[in-house]
């Protein structure tokens, strides 16, 4: 088996890895870094898919105070308010950074200045951006300045399959890699790892996120010990694409397009959103507008794709195609001109809130495991305000990897545990020798139906019950799988691994949903249609014991600021399209 050493792991190379790249090389250009990601590095993840911009305080007439609050109102008040006040603080840096030291161009006033535009849930136009393509933008150069730094060794398609400790159980001490090239596994003793893999979105049946991401980051953290917060925080973007049987579908028409002034249809003409908020119709909050678009679809009057009709005709073919040029394309390709007819679009699957709980230098709590991006919890609290995503993965990575390379320089490489690498080897392979067992592909799709149907939108806690339930069997089922051929690019053997590392975390979400009985920000439950602040300004903890996770639950902690002083004073209130 290959064995290989360095100091410092990452895993992903979305904004968390490639900004903890560039950060740990910087502070410590010595340091012996690889960059492992399961896509192209660079070109994969979801920060190359971000459309709508940034959110940052670039202004005068803005301020943090005033993007801090907007993140806590926004997240229902149960943000870890460290991570946000870290988040709004720390992001002015970074865009400066972008610009100045990795050549990023933003969209400017005539005078000069960046534009900022608006986007939902702020109280000031605080969105950077570059067209409707931003991520492309940052990524690139993102990319294009790690080729420039020696130390650091890119490694493309190359996924981390479990984590290992060292002969003591006391600290991380590497990874266990698997090659999808070749199918080899590779040993890579590091003194720290990172862990940036994007989430785990991608396991509704309905989904924005790039295909590779299978919450493989968080499932291994979960299984080395870490612990969780707030996993029942699911955030569904209001408007993905429908594409019949395209691997296009799900992706996502940006929330831009609401703003502008777009309108939402159901199938009988109605602007349904006069029935769930008539004031701020199609430019209401994303977990309403998805919200009342499902359950216009589950109340039958879906299109034929079971969605709903995004139309922006209205605003004029030149300016559609001026402002949204991006999305234009998108939809081109599934054969629909959003310039001049309306697009079939259905809540999607987006983000994940919950994650690996840290300290504002991204440590887990376990030696040599740092977690930042969208595998970490906690920072956007019930619901991420748009912008606020590459916000974070810019802003964490960057801690991530000055936090990491200080780290290294303090402690002793430790040898990895043999028996566990033997251990997980073994696992990892019994597909093949299993002589019958379930076909992986058609598990995953059975995983998405019951994600979307049970553990989506609209949650019950009947059908959260069922659905924990169908997920400890589903976790039992694909430890049968069958695969069989080779090892190289076999896509079966790892979708076994991404559906064991989907049901895992699946598992967490739904207990945790069916934990939280009221409704918060993305986590909406018929049964309690209110947000229950008398009872619920709480965080809910999750750590591996034994088959199951524990939880713990614990009163959210406002280090910077009260509720009734964002708020008021409503205890309990009546939440709407309910
Ligand atoms: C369509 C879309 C549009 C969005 N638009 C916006 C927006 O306008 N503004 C905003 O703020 N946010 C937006 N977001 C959210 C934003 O993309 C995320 O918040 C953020 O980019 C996540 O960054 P990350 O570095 O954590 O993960 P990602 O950028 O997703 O990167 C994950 C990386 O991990 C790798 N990986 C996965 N599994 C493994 C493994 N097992 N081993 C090794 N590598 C692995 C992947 O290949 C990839 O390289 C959007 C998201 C989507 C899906």
């Amino acid at each position: 088996m290959e064995r290989v050493q360095c100091d410092i792991l990452i895993l992903g190379s979305g904004g968390a890895g490639l900004f903890a790249a560039h950060h740990a090389y910087d502070l410590n250009p010595k340091l012996k870094i690889i960059v492992a990601a399961k896509g192209l590095v660079g070109k994969s993840g979801c920060t190359r898919m971000v459309q709508g911009g940034y959110n940052v305080v670039l202004h005068p007439n803005d301020s943090v105070e005033l993007h801090f609050k907007d993140t806590l109102k926004g997240g229902g008040m149960i943000n870890n308010q460290e991570l946000a006040w870290t988040l709004v603080s720390d992001a002015p840096k970074r865009i400066l950074e972008l610009e100045t030291r990795m050549g990023c161009f933003f969209d400017r006033n005539p005078d000069g200045t960046v534009h900022q535009k608006a986007f939902a849930g702020q109280s000031f136009d605080r969105t950077v951006h570059r067209g409707d393509l931003t991520g492309i933008e940052i990524i690139n150069r993102l990319r294009d300045q790690l080729y420039a730094k020696e130390g650091v060794i890119a490694w493309d398609e190359v996924r981390a399959v479990e984590l290992l400790y060292n002969d003591d159980n006391q600290a991380i001490a590497g990874c266990l890699m698997l090659n999808l090239r070749t199918g080899q596994f590779i040993v890579v003793e590091a003194l720290a790892v990172i862990v940036g893999t994007g989430g785990g979105a991608s396991m509704y049946k309905i989904a924005a996120p790039s295909l590779e991401k299978a919450a493989d980051g968080m499932a291994i953290a979960y299984r080395a010990g870490a612990e969780f917060v707030d996993m029942e925080m699911m955030q569904f973007h209001p408007t993905g694409l429908l594409a019949e049987n395209s691997r296009m579908n799900g992706g996502v028409l940006e929330e831009g397009l609401r703003g502008a002034g777009g309108h939402l249809y159901n199938s009988l003409g109605e602007r349904f959103m006069a029935n769930y908020d008539p004031e701020r119709m199609e430019r209401s909050t994303r977990d309403r507008v998805a919200r009342a678009a499902y359950m216009e679809i589950m109340a039958g009057r879906g299109t034929r794709l079971d969605g709903v009709l995004i139309s922006v005709a209205h605003l004029g073919r030149k300016n559609v195609l001026r402002m949204f040029p991006g999305m234009v394309d998108r939809c081109k390709d599934v054969g629909k001109d959003l310039s001049v007819e309306p697009v079939e679009v259905s809540p999607t699957g987006h983000f994940h809130m919950g994650g690996v709980r840290i300290n504002k230098d991204c440590f887990s709590g376990i030696p040599g495991l740092f977690v930042s991006g969208e595998d970490a919890g906690g920072i956007h609290g019930a619901n991420r305000l748009g912008g606020n995503g590459v916000a974070d993965s810019t802003v964490f990575g960057a801690r991530a990897g000055d936090a990491a390379a200080e780290y290294v320089t303090q402690i002793k490489r430790q040898k990895v545990s043999e028996s566990q690498v033997n251990r997980f080897v073994q696992e990892i392979l019994q597909p093949f020798n299993n002589e019958t067992g379930e076909n992986p592909f058609d598990l995953r799709k059975e995983l998405g139906k019951l994600m979307w149907e049970k553990v989506g939108l609209v949650r019950n806690g009947q059908d959260l019950k069922i659905a924990i339930d169908r997920l400890e069997e589903m976790a039992e089922r694909v430890s049968h799988c069958k695969v069989s051929g080779g090892k190289a690019y076999n896509l079966a053997w790892h979708e076994v691994l991404n559906v064991k590392n989907m049901v895992e975390i699946g598992r967490m979400i739904a207990l945790a949903a069916y934990t939280r009985n009221e409704s918060r920000g993305s986590h909406y439950r018929s049964d309690y249609a209110i947000t229950d602040n008398e009872n619920w300004y709480k965080n809910i903890y999750m750590t591996q014991n034994g088959a199951k996770p524990a939880m713990k639950i614990e009163e959210v902690q406002f280090t910077h600021m009260l509720p009734e002083e964002l708020l008021g004073q409503t205890a309990r209130i009546k939440v709407e399209a309910s």
